[in-house]
């Protein structure tokens, strides 16, 4: 199967990116969301990152022009998707918001074209079973940033089918990501690991064993990792981080995934991280 066109449900920080790399990588792609507001806001962010890659000289004028212009937006997902080979969900992380999407595209979409959701957790037969079409539904868990970030889970539940997976993946690698194939398990592969890590530094820090800069510090240096768990933490959105672990949590009942108490006080009291201008580095650092 051939894809041309992509419909990308959600304009928000990871329905723009998806929009910007499919439109990058050559597809005609219309960005859906429920205001004109967001959809004008969503390609704003996308026309910025695109001048961002022309600016340091990663890609030419011609090639953001022509990126630009293989977009559209619509706030009616029912006209958006009608011709779509490949629609990409990236609304709330919320099953009850995703679900009728995903029964609206499986009414609109013609036949042949595949339904995917960049879900950081909701099982992915769960929302296959909103449509008609569940072995043509699939999990494409791209990471933040999207243009910048080159993983992307690949998400199969046991109903995607063989032909379903193939042409994902081939799409997915077509926008210059490499994938990996994950079974549908709550929190997949990534958020398995990355919410533990986080978890278990807030408990540290609960614990008083040593200092937000000093832990971030001993991670970094000591396994070659970019950031720290609380600078992730801080950048994830400490509110997104507490949802991901609660998710898992619920449907597993592991106790390792209870989130720990401070990650709650944190959001009770709106220190959510960077988007809020206020997290961990805020309310405990030492030179406050
Ligand atoms: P966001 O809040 O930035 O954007 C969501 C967008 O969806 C908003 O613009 C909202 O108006 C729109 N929307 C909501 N309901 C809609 C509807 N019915 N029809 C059309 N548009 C609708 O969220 P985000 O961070 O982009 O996350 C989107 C998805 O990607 C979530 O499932 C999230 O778990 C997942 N994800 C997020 C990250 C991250 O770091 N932000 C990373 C990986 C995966």
């Amino acid at each position: 199967m051939r894809i041309r066109k992509v419909c990308v449900i959600g304009s928000g920080t990871m329905g723009g990116g998806i929009a910007q790399v499919c439109a990058r990588a050559g597809y005609e792609t219309t960005m859906v969301d429920m205001k004109q507001e967001y959809v004008d806001r969503g390609m704003k962010m996308i026309s910025t990152s695109l001048a961002r890659f022309v600016e340091k000289g990663k890609m030419k004028q011609e090639e953001m022009d022509a990126a630009m212009g293989r977009l559209r937006t619509s706030i009616d997902v029912r006209d958006a998707s009608r011709d779509s080979d490949f629609a990409i969900e990236a609304v709330f992380e919320r099953a009850d918001v995703k679900r009728p999407i995903f029964s609206e595209l499986d009414g609109s979409c013609p036949e042949h074209a595949i339904l995917a959701s960049n879900t950081s957790g909701i099982p992915i037969s769960l929302l296959a079973s909103a449509t008609g079409r569940p072995d043509k539904v699939i999990g494409t868990h791209f990471m933040n940033p999207v243009p910048l970030m080159k993983g992307v889970e690949i998400v199969r539940s046991l109903l995607t089918s063989d032909e379903t997976l193939d042409v994902s993946v081939e799409f997915v690698q077509s926008l210059g990501k490499e994938t990996v194939v994950v079974k549908d398990a709550p929190g997949f592969v990534t958020n398995r690991i990355v919410t533990l890590v986080m978890n278990e530094a807030a408990r540290l820090l609960e614990e008083d064993l040593a200092s937000v800069e000093d832990i971030d510090k001993i991670e970094k240096l000591s396994h070659n990792w970019p950031m720290g768990p609380f600078e992730l933490a801080d950048l994830v959105g400490i509110d997104v981080v507490v949802d991901l672990l609660e998710g898992i949590y619920q449907q597993t009942g592991w106790e390792r995934y209870k989130p720990a108490p401070l990650l709650k006080r944190m959001v009770e009291i709106g220190y959510t991280g960077r988007k809020a201008g206020k997290g961990f580095y805020q309310l405990f650092a030492k030179e406050k």
